[in-house]
């Protein structure tokens, strides 16, 4: 079975588009959402309504972002930029959306897969940027593969007997990365608002029986996403940083 893995979406409808498009040529049989649905794009909604009518099986869990736009964490702890596009989103999102963001819980496990939009020890809020952070988090969890998205980057972490080598290996787009042997922290990207300097938008197929995720990067149409950002006055660094993937 394999799964189509994508996370911090970010109400960006275009990109997200582009990457159910280009994963029907790869068959999948359910959808996992590291969480951040909402909070920055353009459309917020149009977003949460296109993944849960997908005819595949559709999980999420909750992200910084979702919670924000539900009023749950105080705003004052993203910057000035971000604050505005939740306070836009909070007022854009319907009644039934918000229910949805609100039953999305923390974390998940999927069989041997444990699922935060963080990191294991803190779920809605750490960022597991490097090796030593990673390090850190692997005794905070009991399977042997966890799926985190928030930092917006690409990336596998690979557990080490000793911390200290704790390994991040930039994902190929070439061929799948075997997680057959070992223990990992897997990060599929973000679709909505990448920050690895490629403005594409990326996620992962993950293979369950062979243990093996496949990442990708799509092209979408950035400007149409920047358009309506426009349309809606939303902070002009947000709108700029989608051309270039920071
Ligand atoms: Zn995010």
């Amino acid at each position: 079975m394999k799964v189509l893995l994508i996370s911090d979406i970010h109400a960006n409808l275009m990109a997200l588009e582009a990457v159910l498009e280009d994963a029907k040529n790869c068959p999948y049989e359910a959808i996992w959402c590291l969480g951040d649905l909402v909070g920055y794009g353009p459309h917020p909604n149009e977003c949460i309504e296109l993944l849960r009518q997908q005819p595949k099986p559709f999980l999420c869990i909750a992200g910084n972002h979702d919670w924000a736009s539900l009023g749950r964490v105080p705003l004052d702890e993203f910057n000035p930029d971000a604050r505005r596009a939740c306070e836009w989103t909070m007022a854009r999102l319907t009644y039934e959306n918000r229910a949805y963001l609100a039953s999305l819980p923390e974390s998940r496990q999927e069989g041997p897969f444990l699922l935060v939009h963080g990191s294991p020890r803190q779920p809605i809020w750490e960022y597991i940027l490097y090796p030593g952070l990673a390090a850190a988090n692997f005794p905070h969890f009991q399977t042997p593969f966890c799926l985190v998205g928030h930092t917006h980057i690409p990336i596998i972490f690979e557990e080490a007997s000793v911390p200290e080598e704790t390994l991040a290996l930039a994902p190929s787009l070439d061929g799948p990365v075997s997680l057959a042997e070992g223990r990992f922290i897997v990060n599929p990207g973000s679709v909505g608002q990448p920050r690895d300097g490629d403005p594409r938008a990326s996620y992962a197929l993950l293979d369950l029986e062979a243990l093996e995720v496949q990442f990708r990067r799509i092209p979408y149409p950035v400007e149409r996403t920047q358009e309506e950002m426009l349309r809606w006055n939303l902070p002009p660094r947000l709108i700029a940083r989608l051309s270039y993937g920071w």
